[in-house]
């Protein structure tokens, strides 16, 4: 894939990342390698094929998997089930055959597409010369050729002019083909009882699935460019400055900015996605370690909270493990997502630990009731009862939990920290949410 690739992510904690930076692009090479180089890519099908296992071998990036680590014969039998049943890779040996035959042929392999209307571009490839071409991702053939395995037939990929069904149904005036974001929306989603090659091969489809990201961006922006008088950007750029000021811009005489929920809601979410890429690419911490999707939410509630009782945080917070007879879905909703640890001297690798502690506080203290200090800080009930949840071999007792609402957490079933906040120390207490899918 052209792009840079940034490998470091993948340092052993949580889940795999495939992760690119800067443009991306593809492009496709002659048949054969330069003089003296190694052959890469499609040259595989087509250099030196005698020894085709070891030279995809050799060609592997060291972090994709070493020599050692893969099965020549699983590879061997790959091969051959492209050279069956891969138009691509047929027509690859093809060229092979006659270099064979006649090494000093020149002659260029064309991909075309002739149901394309709107969008006429081949792809060709010589034999020897020639810079690398580049590959639109308008084209058909685009994803098959990077992503044999995923498309084993070479089945085709998106193109320019795919009609919506049932068109006498949509208005005049409206786009009549699907864009390639609905197309890839379209094929990405799961189907119950059906394969799909974009969510089965794991890091092999996160990387179709960022290579469909980026060539969307891609086009959008090569729309944007075209298009640049018939957007009135400056209308799109009216519409920005009245989301900042919604009460200015968008709402009409007698409209209060609840009436405009749809916009609200957007505006939340984009500003919630633009801040989250805001910490993640360092604008706004500098450069950060690790960050899960997630978000903190801040409100108050319309009850009285002026002198709060502890039964009054008692009632929508709990920070204890639930007894396991009386309520085990909780029970395992709390060991799932709601302990922190081991961490400490059990597991001094645990990502909570800084500086030999954790960060986070943990483990508290035993409580035997809810208490709120003089700062109106509320100390929530872990007494020491017996119970524990049993993680990387170690029994954690209530001094482990962190504070949740049983509520949220049954319907969510994911990290989502409640805590009984006190502004500034004066006397509005609020509850705070952090929410981690
Ligand atoms: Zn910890």
């Amino acid at each position: 894939m052209g792009a840079n690739i940034d490998r470091s992510v993948n340092d052993g904690r949580g889940p795999p990342v495939f992760k690119i930076s800067g443009q991306v692009h593809h492009r496709i090479g002659s048949l054969l390698p330069p003089e003296g180089s190694p052959p890469k890519f499609l040259q595989l099908y087509i250099y030196d094929t005698a020894n085709e296992v070891s030279n995809r071998l050799k060609a592997l990036h060291s972090d994709d998997g070493s020599a050692s680590s893969l099965d020549p014969s699983i590879i061997q039998n790959l091969t051959a089930m492209l050279d069956q049943h891969n138009p691509f890779a047929k027509k690859f040996r093809m060229a092979r055959d006659r270099l064979e035959q006649n090494c000093d042929d020149e002659f260029v392999i064309r991909i075309v597409d002739f149901s394309l209307e709107t969008f006429k571009r081949d792809i060709i490839i010589q034999t020897k010369s020639g810079n690398p071409r580049h590959i639109s991702s308008l084209h058909p053939a685009y994803m098959p050729l990077q992503y044999p395995l995923l498309f084993p037939f070479g089945e085709r990929g998106f193109q320019v002019g795919i009609l919506y069904s049932g068109l006498d149904d949509r208005k005049k005036g409206k786009r009549q083909t699907i864009t390639m974001h609905e197309y890839f929306r379209y094929h990405f989603h799961y189907r119950r009882n059906q394969h799909n090659p974009f969510l089965n091969y794991g890091l092999l489809s996160s990387q179709a699935k960022i290579d469909a990201r980026a060539a969307i961006d891609e086009n959008r922006l090569w729309f944007i460019l075209r298009n640049q008088s018939r957007l009135r950007v400056e209308n799109l750029q009216g519409i920005a400055d009245a989301i900042g000021r919604i009460s200015l811009g968008i709402l009409e005489a007698g409209q209060k900015p609840s009436d405009k929920a749809d916009i609200v809601v957007r505006v939340y979410n984009m500003k919630l996605e633009e801040m989250l890429d805001d910490i993640k690419s360092g604008n706004a911490f500098g450069h950060i370690l690790a960050g899960l999707p997630h978000a903190h939410i801040i409100f108050w509630t319309a009850e009285d909270t002026t002198n709060p009782s502890p039964s009054m945080i008692d009632k929508y917070i709990s920070a204890e493990i639930p007894d396991p007879k009386e309520d085990p879905l909780l029970y395992a909703l709390v060991a799932e997502h709601m302990m922190d640890g081991p961490c400490g001297k059990d597991n001094p690798k645990c990502p909570c630990m800084k500086n030999g502690k954790c960060s986070k506080g943990f483990p508290k203290s035993f409580q035997e009731e809810t208490t709120i200090d003089e700062n109106g800080f509320a100390i929530y009930k872990q007494p020491n009862n017996g119970r524990f949840v049993q993680k990387g071999g170690i029994r954690l007792d209530n001094r482990w939990v962190a504070p949740y609402n049983p509520y949220l957490l049954k319907k969510f079933q994911a990290h989502i920290n409640v805590e009984w906040c006190n502004k500034g120390g004066t006397t509005r207490p609020t509850r705070s949410t952090q929410r981690r899918a």
